[in-house]
């Protein structure tokens, strides 16, 4: 198969793109909360874990502790047993606990709104961060988790489709440059739910694809 060149990529892109939006047209974050702080929290929960767990523990959670100052000051014992159902309990209460207690200190109280300053809290890598601003704040954000990992590899939207190993960063890069930044945030979302629906890890649906005229994958599986 010959090499496609750079326009035909973006056209091809787009032009899946544009059936994403048809078929997911009003995604939304699947992690339920009130504040920036509750879905920042949320967000570091969801790590290796379902995003209906995480749903499961959080009333609970912020129920009790529902503020930055409220949390920092929680017992961490009483926090693991909250969130045990989500795994890595005790990492994930210590990271919630210090990052509460570093937005308390060094941010007012307040989440703040930039990726150089999130990234400064307790567990929140460039994912969380892209997360809460694009779903808390509206400041575009591109979240690159396994699933965008996976679909941008199989439709070949970036460069390193063949690396069994892709750097979310430069797929976060490489993919935010050919969509506009408004964009960015639900491009995400829809790249993930169908990952979920259709273009599956193990077994991707090709048969049933909307995509599969132009995939560069479709059949790969069968
Ligand atoms: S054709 Fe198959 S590999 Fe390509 S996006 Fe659809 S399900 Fe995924």
């Amino acid at each position: 198969m010959p090499e496609e060149s750079k326009r035909k990529r973006l056209e091809r892109m787009h032009a899946e793109y544009e059936v994403l939006r048809e078929l997911i047209p009003s995604p939304q974050c699947a992690l339920h909360f009130k504040t920036p702080f509750q879905l920042l929290v949320a967000t570091v929960l969801s790590a290796q874990t379902t995003d209906v767990r995480v749903n499961g523990v959080t009333p609970a959670l912020f129920a009790r502790y529902g503020t930055p100052e409220l949390l920092s000051r929680a017992n961490p014992e009483q926090v693991e047993d909250i969130i045990h159902p989500v795994g890595f309990y005790h990492t994930k209460a210590a990271h919630i606990i210090e990052l509460s207690s570093q937005i308390s200190t060094d941010f007012n109280g307040e989440v703040p709104q930039s990726m150089e300053e999130l990234t400064t809290l307790s567990g929140v890598g460039r994912k969380t961060a892209n997360v809460v601003l694009g779903n808390a704040f509206g400041i575009p954000g591109f979240p690159v988790d396994t699933h965008v990992m996976r679909l941008t590899g199989r439709l070949r939207w970036r460069t390193d489709w063949r690396s069994t190993h892709p750097d979310p960063v430069k797929i976060e890069k490489e993919i935010t440059a050919c969509f506009a930044p408004e964009e960015w945030t639900n491009l995400s979302h829809r790249l993930i739910l169908f990952g979920r629906s259709t273009c599956h890890a193990r077994k991707p649906d090709c048969a049933d694809c909307p995509l599969n005229d132009t995939c560069p994958s479709a059949g790969m599986w069968a």
